[in-house]
This record gives C-alpha cells, structure tokens and sequence, in this order.
C-alpha cells in the first residue's frame, strides 16, 4: 500500500498529498463489525469524518455493510443525507437545538436527545402532527457532557406518557476512559448505563465507541459506534494498534542550502545551526494542520531517514535537517512522509503534545486529497 507515492510528483502545487485508503476503511469497518457482533457496528463520521471527508467515508462504509452513521450536528448530517441510501439511519450526537424539530424531520434523520427539553420538543412536534418520531435517548453514566441525569431518567421512566409520539430506537451512553482499560471509571459507567437502560426495556444500548470496542462484550451493546478506529487510530493506548492505516501525508520539498554553524534558522532566529547544516524546506505548515508545537519535536521521513525539524513551524512552511541524507537525495518536489509507515498518526500526535483525533480533524484543507 502507498508504496509508489514517493515517486509521485507533486500535484496541483498544493501543500502536500494526503492519501486516504479506502480499502483500509472498509476493511477496518469489517474487523470492528466481526469483533462487535452480534451488535450492528455503526461508522461515526462527524467532522466531515474526522477530516478525511465525509462524501467519500460515509459512502465506503455503507458498501461495507454500514447502515447507521453518527455525525455531530444537525448541518453535517443535512449535507450527508442525500449520499447515503434513504434506509440508511443518520443520527445527530449533539442534540436538537429548538427550531431545529421540523428540519430534522422532514430529512428523515434521527436526533439523539439530549435533555427533556429536547424530548419535550421533539415529542410535541410528532403529537402535533400525529405521526411518531425516531430517536435515541442519551444518559449521562458519568462524563457529565451530554444526557438525561439519572434522576431525569428516572422520573421519565415513572411518566412514560411524556414519550408518546416518540420511538425510541436505543438508550445511549458515553464512555469517558475507554482507551484505558484499566481504568475503574468504565465498568462503573456500564453499570450506571445498564441500570438506567433497565428501565426503558423497549430499547436496546448503544454504548461503545472505538476504545468500548475493545472491553468485551458487555461493552458492545446492540449498536456501537466507533470513529477513530475505523480511521486507522489505536483503540486502545499503549497497546498494538490492529486497525490498518487508512492515512498517508507526503509533503513536498520547495527548497534546499547548505548553512554554516551559527547560522540562525527559522522565526524568531531561536535554532543556531551546531555546525554546518543541509535544510530542506518543505510546503506544509501549522496552517496545514501540523502544529506549532511540532517545534523541536517533529520530523519527516525519507524512507528510514528521519529529518528532524528545525526552527520553528511556519504557517506554510517547516525547515528539516537534511544532513544525514546524501547530497542530491532530495530536490524541488521530492516528497517526503509526515504520516505513513515510519512514523503512525500516534506518533505524530505525541510530538505535538496531542492525541491522533486532533491531528486528523485538523488535517488542512490545502492538501491534494488522493482516495484509493
Ligand atoms: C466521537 C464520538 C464517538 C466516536 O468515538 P471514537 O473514540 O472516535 O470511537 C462515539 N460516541 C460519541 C458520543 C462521540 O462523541
């Protein structure tokens, strides 16, 4: 995979090729989808599928086998929903912002309810009109982010007329600690969750995100909903990562000198050159998604050689020592790896004091996007 993209020239004159692999994706998809079953495995596609494009994501996965997708907000589902075959559920993570009932519905997609507010509203619109509505119901098991509290749940359960109109699909919780295994914080969830979804025994859970994916069974419910995971991301931390890599970035050289020790290299003049040094210049910078924090911490590859960055990241630009390199191993054009088989989105992440989603979501939209 990817193995002739170092010979590529570079296209369009962007800031780099990013190469999204979408038979990783679907393969992706179908590991999670044999490890979950008998839970149906969802495909979480918000922020425009953690940056590699939804248009294009959503679509593999449904191939795939994937027939339920979670975006974030009501907009991003909108722009998905004429992609996707019409008995393909999408679901909104965030919530129903009032005003927002009749859009939602007239395109047929499915709110996650948030708070009885929501559910009041949602409800009165379907009572309104006679018709019963579609959507999950989330609690809040102990992240304290989104969801009915306990004693809202409760209180529901001992009114279930308030629910007239609505269908509720599944119960939903969120885990907080799933990449840690070991952490205490997730089997305390799941039983906060089961108890709550105990009372509301019409629908079934929802429950695993990528990390939930990997705790066993009792994590899977009937419906999980991986993101990461299916974009090639560990899991789990600190532990082999077994999806396959679906994202390769290369960027492209548009300069190369030799300097003399002394020499002051890049913003703020803050890196002096040790001794005498051979730079390359490459055309991607934090306005292209890699972080400033990457200063005295990021490198490239060309094949085994790391090139450590020098200087401080530019918007549009970073400077690599390129002296273990032979002379003439790079000109103008030559592309060399940021994210690929040298060094995984982790890896990444961790020099920039992040984690792998923040690299993804954040990948810059100068990049020449190549799907395989
Ligand atoms: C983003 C998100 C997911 C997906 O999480 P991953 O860790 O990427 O698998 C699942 N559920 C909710 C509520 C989310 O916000």
């Amino acid at each position: 995979m990817f193995a002739d993209i170092a010979e590529r020239p570079i296209v369009d004159a962007a800031s780099g090729v990013l190469t999204i692999d979408l038979t990783a994706l679907a393969a992706n998809y179908r590991l999670l989808q044999a490890r979950l079953a008998p839970a149906r495995t969802a495909g979480v596609v918000k922020a425009d599928a953690y940056g590699l494009g939804a248009a294009r994501v959503a679509p593999t996965l449904y191939a795939a086998g994937c027939r339920d997708f979670f975006v974030a907000h009501l907009g991003e589902a909108l722009k998905l929903r004429p992609l996707l075959a019409p008995h393909a559920r999408l679901y909104v993570l965030n919530g129903l912002q009032p005003g927002a009932e009749a859009a939602c519905a007239a395109a047929g997609i499915v709110p996650v309810l948030n708070s009885l507010e929501q559910l009041d509203n949602w409800a009165g619109l379907a009572r309104a009109r006679g018709i019963t509505l579609p959507a999950l119901l989330q609690f809040d098991s102990g992240m304290c982010r989104l969801g009915l509290e306990p004693q809202e749940a409760e209180a529901l359960a001992a009114d279930p007329a308030r629910l007239a109109g609505v269908e509720i699909l599944h119960v939903m919780s969120h885990l907080a600690c799933a990449d840690e295994p070991d952490n205490a914080q997730n089997a305390a969830q799941l039983a906060a969750f089961e108890r709550l979804a105990a009372l509301f025994p019409q629908a079934t859970p929802c429950f695993a995100n990528s990390g939930g994916s990997f705790l066993g069974p009792a994590y899977a419910g009937s419906l999980a909903r991986p993101g990461i995971a299916l974009y090639g991301g560990a899991p789990i931390g600190g532990r082999p990562n077994p999806m396959a890599p679906v994202v390769r970035l290369d960027v492209p050289v548009i300069q190369t000198r030799t300097v003399p020790a002394g020499a002051r290299i890049g913003y703020g003049g803050r890196f002096v050159a040790p001794t005498q040094m051979r730079l390359a210049t490459v055309a991607a910078g934090y306005a292209d998604g890699l972080p400033r924090h990457l200063t005295d911490h990021g490198a490239a590859f060309l094949g085994d050689t790391r090139l450590p960055f020098v200087g401080r990241v530019s918007m549009d630009s970073i400077i690599l020592d390129i002296s273990a390199l032979p002379p003439d191993a790079l000109k103008l054009g030559s592309l060399v790896e940021i994210v690929g088989p040298h060094q995984t989105l982790e890896d990444v992440a961790e020099a920039s004091g992040t984690i792998a989603y923040e690299i993804l979501t954040r990948l810059g939209a100068r990049y020449h996007r190549v799907y395989r």
